[in-house]
């Protein structure tokens, strides 16, 4: 079975003033994660509680070199992550990340010990085409390494229409697209493939979060907006705890 994680991605929100919300995030029973802006992961990491880990928001595809602005994986894992976020679509739209790249990103990751969080996600467009489940296997097969894990690798799906909008996919469409994924993973991974979380982002929060939880093969929630507040965010964790 698949381990539950409850991941927070703060994105380009907060300073240390924010660091005071983490005193009340996490679990004893299940990961809980909080991807907070760069500046503060070293912060972050020192005032996390045991039940709450801290992570990236992305990493380079090297270890060093002359990349100015830029952040590697073995950076993130010195200042206390344990996690990376890879593939979001926002870096995928924002600055053309292909899967290609988001695989080398995850390559990294893995490789300074960090676990890669694998986002994937159809536009509207590609949804209305009737293209999802093809895009999602695109994407799963092009950016997640030969050598995946569920100790190792978390995947995030993320219908890039609901990531900020306030719209939610479906439980219908959530369950159809995380049983072809489980496929997917299986058929590549085998057995191991059974033990690779796999989350659903896209506007979650407290009043849907019991339902989405209870759909099947969603083992987690990557959460943007709602995971800013500590009351906002908690009630998701304890949701998921509780599935
Ligand atoms: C996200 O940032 O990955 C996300 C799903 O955002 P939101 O929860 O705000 O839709």
């Amino acid at each position: 079975m698949p381990r539950k994680l409850a991941a927070g991605n703060w994105k380009m929100n907060g300073t240390t003033a924010a660091l005071s919300e983490l005193a009340s995030i996490g679990h004893a029973d299940i990961d809980v994660l909080i991807c907070p802006p760069a500046t503060l992961i070293a912060a972050a990491a020192a005032a996390a509680g045991d039940g709450l880990s801290i992570g990236g928001q992305d990493c380079h595809t090297g270890i060093s070199g002359a990349h100015t602005g830029d952040i590697a994986a073995p950076m993130l894992a010195d200042a206390g992550a344990k996690y990376v976020i890879v593939g979001h679509s926002e870096r995928r739209t924002d600055h053309g990340e292909t899967s290609e790249t988001v695989r080398a990103k995850a390559e990294a990751a893995l490789a300074a010990g960090l676990t890669p969080i694998i986002c994937i996600g159809e536009t509207l467009a590609e949804r209305e085409a009737g293209a999802t489940l093809q895009i999602l296997t695109d994407q799963l097969a092009a950016s997640t390494p030969d050598d995946a894990t569920g100790a190792n690798t978390v995947i995030a799906y993320e219908p890039v229409w609901a990531i900020g909008t306030g719209l939610v996919a479906t439980t219908d469409q959530i369950a159809e697209v995380h049983a072809h994924l489980r496929a997917d993973l299986t058929a590549r991974f085998g057995a191991a493939g059974t033990d690779i979380a796999l989350l659903y982002g896209g506007s979650v929060k407290a009043a849907n979060a019991v339902e989405i939880f209870a759909t099947p093969e969603v083992n987690g929630a990557l959460v943007g907006g709602a995971s800013l507040k500590a009351s906002d965010f908690q009630p998701i964790v304890d949701a998921l705890a509780a599935s």
